[in-house]
């Protein structure tokens, strides 16, 4: 018997990434293409539908269902956007599920992007052996998610899990949420791209300033992490600092959850031991009441497929692990 075929998208501001994929999460095709996201919602969504049918009939499958990550606020119940902040117009209200399932005929799940990330890792990757797992998203913003007894923790606006917009700063800088200080201020890409910057400018980044060529637009978290692995000591510092603020904020939710794993994923994680060493020795000093030893801080097993993976996870096992999911009025 040939298993189901599972299909996700992760919807980003630039790209619209879609996956087909078995339900045991392997794969079995794949596309990028511009989001255009300009052009409006029912461009986009329109886009979406004409990227999985051409996916569905290059690979001769007809899915079972889909899963969609989206950047932002969704009610998970009605598959409908509440607000995404980084995308014209920001999608208020926009019934994404009703639009898609009407035109692919089988059973369509939008969910948060980090949330779905999440999934991923608890379906398909570390979260395979433990049953409380905390998410960090850390990418051009901080996203994130909680596990807890095996279930996705939502709460009841489905907006539960934004890690990267606790305060670890009082005093800290403005924050696109509107608050200040937020972790997504000091922990995202572009924060320690910026870090870099400065450390370039001040004649504090030798390594950095070769790997760029001299070129400000050339840092990256990545080129930053090159420059600290290969001698560049204030760089490294600079990284440690940013691990110690994830540290702080993982502090803090180990105090209120105790989870058996912390979990970091986005492309900032991809700075290995750099950045984890740092996040472990702040969470075992600033956990105070307990130990915290048994507290694994790990970087996601799936890296760059968690998102993908997450949307194959919504899609084929969804309602295992999110309560808030209805029975879909195509299945
Ligand atoms: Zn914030």
């Amino acid at each position: 018997m040939i298993s189901a075929v599972f299909a996700s998208i992760d919807l980003g501001g630039t790209n619209i990434h879609a996956a087909l994929a078995r339900g045991d999460g392997s794969h079995v095709s794949e596309i990028k293409q511009p989001t255009r996201s300009h052009e409006g919602p029912e461009a986009v969504v329109r886009r979406m539908i004409e990227v999985i049918r051409s996916l569905a009939e290059q690979s001769a499958v007809k899915p079972s269902a889909l899963g969609i990550g989206v950047p932002g606020l969704v009610d998970v119940g009605t598959g409908t956007t509440r607000f995404l902040p980084n995308m014209p117009t920001q999608w208020r209200g926009i019934e994404v599920r009703a639009m898609m399932e009407e035109a692919l005929g089988f059973p369509v799940h939008v969910l948060n992007d980090a949330r779905t990330a999440t999934l991923g890792e608890l379906v398909f990757g570390h979260g395979q052996s433990v049953r409380d797992l905390i998410f960090f998203t850390l990418g051009t913003g901080v996203g994130g998610g909680v596990v807890l007894d095996g279930r996705l923790r939502l709460g009841p606006l489905n907006a539960a899990g934004e890690l990267g917009h606790q305060t670890v700063d009082p005093h800290g800088l403005p924050c696109s949420c509107g608050s200040q200080g937020c972790l997504e201020t000091v922990a995202s890409g572009p924060a320690l791209a910026a870090e870099g910057v400065r450390l370039l400018l001040s004649g504090n980044a030798p390594r950095l300033h070769e790997l760029c060529g001299g070129d400000l637009n050339r840092i990256t978290a990545a080129t930053v992490g090159q420059a600290a692995s290969e001698g560049d000591e204030m760089v490294r510092r600079a990284i440690e600092r940013m691990g110690a603020w994830i540290g702080i904020a993982a502090a803090n939710i180990v105090s209120a959850l105790h989870p058996r794993m912390i979990v970091l994923g986005g492309g900032v994680s991809k700075l290995g031991d750099l950045l984890l060493d740092p996040v472990r020795r702040t969470l075992h000093t600033r956990v105070g009441m307990f130990p915290t030893e048994d507290v694994e801080v790990r970087a996601s097993q799936l890296g760059d497929k968690a998102g993908l993976l997450g949307g194959i996870a919504l899609a084929s096992r969804g309602a295992e692990f999110i309560p808030q999911l209805q029975p879909s009025i195509a299945s």
